[in-house]
């Protein structure tokens, strides 16, 4: 069974309708790749997956159980971490109290988070918004990993960091990724980064799944047509 499983799915900001038909599966411990040029609904996706849109058409099931109508705290409740695109950290908390308000039973807590993200520990009692941008995304995923997540969602997670910033960042997912059960939804820009994570990619062009395949099958003309490489 599919752990996360999005049917038609249909989306709007008012009157302009931004998502005309997405479809996606993301099996338990899968990791898939949710690619497509700007603007063409990655966002507005995981979005609507975690309830902070509404959509106006399709169907989104997590474990098999229809999640319309669900609040986005119900939806984390259910075991979705969602690390958004501007990271959005508490920032005048400090690094522990933002980990801690997150907290829900399960293995991860401060101190494995601090274990995957040492320089968090040496940033405990320091505010959030005073951190560097790395640290602030470090943050923003180990917040969400304190919610105890199966999935986890991270929407341009290493946008604007360093290359250095950028290479720790996708160290600690790769190691999630073989050490943890979790199931991951990455939308990122690098298409190499990506590969050595994600098993499968989902590929958006205005709001509609265009093509989803294994990363050995996405082949040049692929990228060309839909990612512009
Ligand atoms: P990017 O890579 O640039 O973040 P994206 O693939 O995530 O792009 P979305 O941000 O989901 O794309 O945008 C999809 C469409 O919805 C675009 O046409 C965008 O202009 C529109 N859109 C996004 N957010 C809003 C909003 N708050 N109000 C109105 N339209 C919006």
């Amino acid at each position: 069974m599919s752990l996360l499983r999005l049917t038609g799915v249909t989306a709007a900001y008012g009157p302009s309708q931004a998502l005309f038909g997405v479809n996606l599966d993301v099996a338990e411990g899968e990791a898939v790749a949710l690619m497509g040029r700007n603007g063409m609904g990655k966002t507005t996706t995981v979005r609507v997956i975690c309830r902070l849109l509404n959509a106006t058409g399709g169907q989104v099931l997590f474990c098999g159980e229809s999640v319309a109508g669900w609040s986005s705290s119900r939806m984390a409740r259910a075991g979705i971490g969602l690390v958004p695109e501007g990271r959005r950290i508490f920032r005048n908390l400090s690094v522990r109290e933002n980990l801690i308000a997150a907290a829900r039973p399960g293995a991860w807590d401060e101190a494995r988070v601090i274990d995957l993200f040492p320089r968090l520990g040496e940033r405990a009692a320091q505010a959030g918004g005073t951190l560097s941008g790395g640290e602030q995304q470090m943050l923003a995923i180990g917040r969400a990993l304190m919610t105890n997540p199966r999935l986890l969602v991270l929407d341009e997670a290493t946008e604007g960091l360093a290359p250095v910033i950028r290479q720790e960042i996708w160290a600690a997912i790769r190691q999630l990724k073989a050490d943890t059960g979790l199931a991951f939804l990455i939308i990122d820009k690098s298409v190499q980064e990506l590969r050595s994570v994600a098993e499968r990619t989902v590929i958006l062009e205005r709001g509609s799944t265009v093509w989803e395949g294994g990363f050995a099958e996405l082949d040049e003309g692929v990228a060309q047509r839909y990612l512009g490489l």
